[in-house]
């Protein structure tokens, strides 16, 4: 047999092929084993700073090493130092939720290895990821300025970090670009992530006008004092250039109030962005979808299929209303990235819609996850989560030891202990060195807290009950 090149066999590319057949069902069966000994291991690993590199040589070989002996060391080294992010027993952070859909099509993308930074430089992975970002916009019922068939489209970033950066960007250009940077003003809630901020100092925008608007009981912005901030910095001869709205934050999963503030936004001209990055996938059910009114004012939204979708990390979509600003922001192009296409406007370069120039084809990973799962199983996967989490919040309220900290609210609860904080962060520690759940901390009120969320794929309700006893016998 010979390659289209006319090469004979015994080419770079046939001994690969033949390592794939030999060793690829052997790294699946390991990935299988680690499967099936997920909900046994340990959350958390029980390993010191260095742990690891103590055991690593100090120098890299030189000579092709086995790969059974590399498998054994991944199951020695690497996973005891691990935390299991797939394990039902996995309640903190937000999940990273993936699925052998998703770990599958990851395969194909490694085992193809495009770089899809163009259109050019591989068609289908451009043409697959605006099409199923266009199915999303469908099946999550959002705003169809977000399809791609008109002035906006979606895009695929690694992380909700950059793509409320890249929209900070975009909203820098359309407020008048870098040169205007002494005028405009950001605004996001109090409660916001930490990434809206980093957006704004990695896009330019002044530290001391970004504007941490306070918010109400529910940990919502509070459009009230959004409305003073604006008018303030107004009267000051500011610009307000973007606004940074939150649907499910990261500490309580509150929801600020959308309707309000795009509202007092479009009065203003600013950029509206909204980040629902683990909510998002919410509103594929329709009886979420009232979180989400008032999104057909954004300019920008993002959430991450990698947090509740079953699409592995990382997968953040970014959808905007007009595109023009993104790609007036990001895009530059040097001769070698030119394409007659290009030139004729007649394809979308994902590259003008990112920092930066290359990327993996992850498309690929919703595709086959959407294909492989269907939206409904992805909905009734939601719903449970949700109805644990009722349940959960039904049998914590009612223990007079467990003060409900923040109103619950989809797949998230948060709380703490009546005696105060030392007994709350006393209770999570023993949680967390008992290897048998993973939970994490926050601050509401000046008050710690446990968030309890419960939305690992992998999850069933007596898992949600064993926490909850385990949070009994502590308590
Ligand atoms: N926005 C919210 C509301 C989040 O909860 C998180 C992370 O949990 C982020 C943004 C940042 O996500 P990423 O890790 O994709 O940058």
């Amino acid at each position: 047999m010979t390659d289209p090149t006319g090469r004979p066999d015994g080419t770079v590319a046939e001994s690969d092929a033949a390592a794939y057949e030999r060793w690829g069902p052997e790294v699946l069966a390991f990935v299988a084993d680690y499967w099936r000994r997920l909900e046994r291991l340990p959350v958390g690993p029980d390993v010191e700073p260095g742990w690891l590199r103590s055991r690593l040589p100090a120098s890299a070989p030189t000579s092709p090493e086995d790969v059974e002996r590399v498998l054994a060391d991944v199951d020695e080294l690497i996973v005891p130092a691990l935390t299991h992010w797939q394990s039902p027993n996995f309640f903190a952070y937000f999940p990273a939720n993936t699925s052998w859909p998703s770990v599958l099509a990851d395969l194909v993308c490694s085992g193809t290895s495009v770089n899809g930074m163009s259109w050019a430089t591989s068609p289908a992975a451009t043409e697959l990821e605006t099409h199923v970002l266009d199915w999303l916009v469908d099946l999550c019922g959002l705003p169809a300025r977000f399809r791609s068939d008109g002035p906006g489209g979606g895009v695929i970033q690694d992380t909700a970090s950059s793509a409320t950066t890249v929209s900070l960007m975009a909203a820098r250009e359309r407020a008048g670009g870098n040169r205007r940077l002494s005028d405009l003003t950001v605004y996001t809630s109090e409660h916001a992530h930490s990434s809206i901020e980093k957006g704004a100092h990695l896009a330019g925008f002044w530290p001391e006008h970004l504007r941490l608007v306070p918010t109400d009981d529910a940990f919502a912005l509070d459009p009230a004092a959004l409305g003073a901030a604006l008018a303030d910095d107004i009267a000051a001869g500011l610009t307000p250039a973007y606004v940074g709205a939150t649907i499910g934050t990261t500490s309580s999963m509150a929801v600020d109030p959308l309707p309000d503030i795009a509202e007092m936004t479009r009065r203003t001209g600013a950029w509206l962005h909204v980040d629902a990055a683990m909510a998002g996938s919410a509103a594929l059910c329709e009886e979420h979808r009232g979180l989400f009114a008032g999104l057909d004012h954004a300019d920008s939204y993002t959430f991450n299929p990698h947090k509740w979708m079953g699409v592995g990390v990382d997968c953040s979509v970014l959808y905007v209303a007009d595109r023009a600003s993104l790609i007036d922001a990001l895009s530059i192009t040097p001769t070698y990235l030119r394409s007659a296409h290009h030139d004729a406007g007649e394809v979308i370069d994902y590259r003008d819609w990112q920092m930066q120039l290359g990327r993996r084809f992850r498309s690929l990973k919703v595709w086959f996850v959407l294909r492989l799962t269907g939206a409904e199983a992805i909905r009734s996967m939601i719903r449970d989560h949700v109805e644990w989490t009722a349940r959960a919040v039904d049998r914590l309220g009612s223990d007079p030891r467990w003060v409900v900290a923040a109103p619950p609210m989809l797949d998230l609860v948060c709380v703490r202990h009546v005696e105060g904080d030392d007994r709350t962060l006393e209770v999570l520690d023993a949680v967390n060195e008992s290897g048998r759940a993973l939970l994490t901390r926050t601050d509401l009120d000046e008050r710690a807290v446990i968030r309890i969320c419960v939305g690992a794929r992998t999850t069933e309700w007596r898992h949600v009950e064993a926490l909850l006893d385990l949070l009994d016998e502590l308590a």
